[in-house]
């Protein structure tokens, strides 16, 4: 075998991994100096061996069959593909390997190559990246079902302070004092204001967890405009805005989910009046080939050029100065930008800081 060995010892010493060649008996013919440290034997007590004494014992009888199975099919490929391979070192510990198995041709007929690797460590990496993203998961479903919980359980007494403090308002129970009824308003605008920022965070826990339920059917565009517009139509009347409609006379069909699309264009225009002081909210709706569009444009603040990539993330909201003015959790747009990516559309937003905001929601026609 010394010709082997003069031919291929090179070869192998520059390789990176342990190699060993075998005759198709199993009969150790050459093993390079990665193979003499990962197995912790010397070169001369593993030449003419059986390749057995580097595999453990419970497994040798299944590692003999294998071998005769490939020398009568010998190509290149990996050992034992899916099965979890280990080798034996000298001291009889075992240890987790990748072997890759090619035939040699030779004069003295077909030899077999293994390539050697030890596992141990990528197995250990594995097994504590999966841990990880167990627990992560664990932790991420926990925080779901507590916040879904939560909202629960805050909004049931928020809807008794809500209900009591409007019937006091309508001075049910009796007459009320200007001063009472003027904390009383405080008391009904905060707990509406609560009651939101809850929503906000159920829907927030809904759709982080993908138990947004959606049912697509074709909507009349022009309703679900009309729908949203009037029922803000106060809020705006209260600011002195005039809130417009500019919508096409030929129905526009939109593909989505009723329920969703209502809360995205409601929290659009909402937030087009929120941040308003005088002026308009128009909102437009136009079919554009295989796209409808609404969108909603105001005579508002405005948003800076620097600030408009932030506002489509959670909790953020971009002016400090305006947050205790305009209280919200900044949670809205977040919301309703996933909502609209779940819808298969999305939001833009143009806007000229000083002067107004056009924020677009552009979804699939029908
Ligand atoms: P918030 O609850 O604070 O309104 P949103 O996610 O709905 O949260 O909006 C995030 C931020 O984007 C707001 O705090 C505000 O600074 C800005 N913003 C949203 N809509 C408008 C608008 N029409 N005009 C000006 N700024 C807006």
């Amino acid at each position: 075998m010394s010709d082997v060995n003069d031919k291929f010892r090179g070869l192998l010493e520059g390789a990176p991994d342990a190699m060993i060649i075998c005759r198709r008996d199993g009969t150790i013919v050459l093993v390079n100096a990665q193979a003499e440290k990962l197995f912790g034997y010397q070169r001369e007590e593993l030449l003419g061996k059986a390749v057995d004494v580097l595999v453990p014992q419970r497994l040798r009888p299944q590692h003999a069959a294998h071998r005769t199975a490939y020398v009568e099919d010998p190509h290149p490929r990996p050992m034992g593909a899916g099965l979890e391979l280990f080798a034996r070192h000298k001291n009889g510990t075992e240890f987790p390997v990748e072997i890759s198995l090619s035939p040699l041709e030779t004069e003295e007929g077909t030899l077999v190559t293994s390539a050697i690797r030890d596992t141990t460590e990528r197995r250990q990496f594995e097994t504590m990246l999966r841990e990880k993203n167990e627990q992560l998961e664990r932790v991420g479903l926990a925080k779901d079902s507590f916040l879904a919980s939560m909202s629960h359980e805050l909004r049931t007494p928020l809807n008794a302070v809500i209900g009591f403090t409007g019937t006091l308002l309508m001075k049910l129970p009796g007459p009320l004092n200007a001063e009472q009824e003027q904390q009383l308003r405080t008391i009904q605008s905060s707990a509406r204001h609560l009651l939101s920022l809850i929503n906000d965070m159920l829907d927030l826990a809904k759709i982080e967890s993908g138990k947004v339920e959606l049912t697509f059917e074709p909507i009349e565009s022009q309703t679900i405009a009309r729908e949203v517009a009037d029922s803000l139509q106060s809020l705006a009347n209260e600011k002195g805005l005039a809130l417009t409609l500019d919508l096409p006379s030929s129905d526009i069909m939109v593909l989505a989910d009723r329920r969703a699309l209502s809360q995205v264009l409601l929290n659009l225009v909402n937030n087009a009046i929120k941040y308003t002081n005088k002026g308009f909210v128009h909102v437009e709706l136009r079919g554009v080939d295989s796209i409808v569009e609404f969108s909603v444009a105001d005579s508002g603040i405005g948003i800076r050029v620097e600030d408009l990539n932030k506002l489509f993330e959670a909790f953020s909201q971009v002016d400090h100065s305006t947050t205790r003015r305009f209280e919200g959790a900044g949670l809205g747009l977040y919301l309703s930008q996933r909502l609209a990516t779940l819808l298969g559309g999305r939001i833009d937003v143009e806007s000229d800081y000083g002067k107004g905001s056009r924020f677009s929601l552009r979804l699939p026609r029908a």
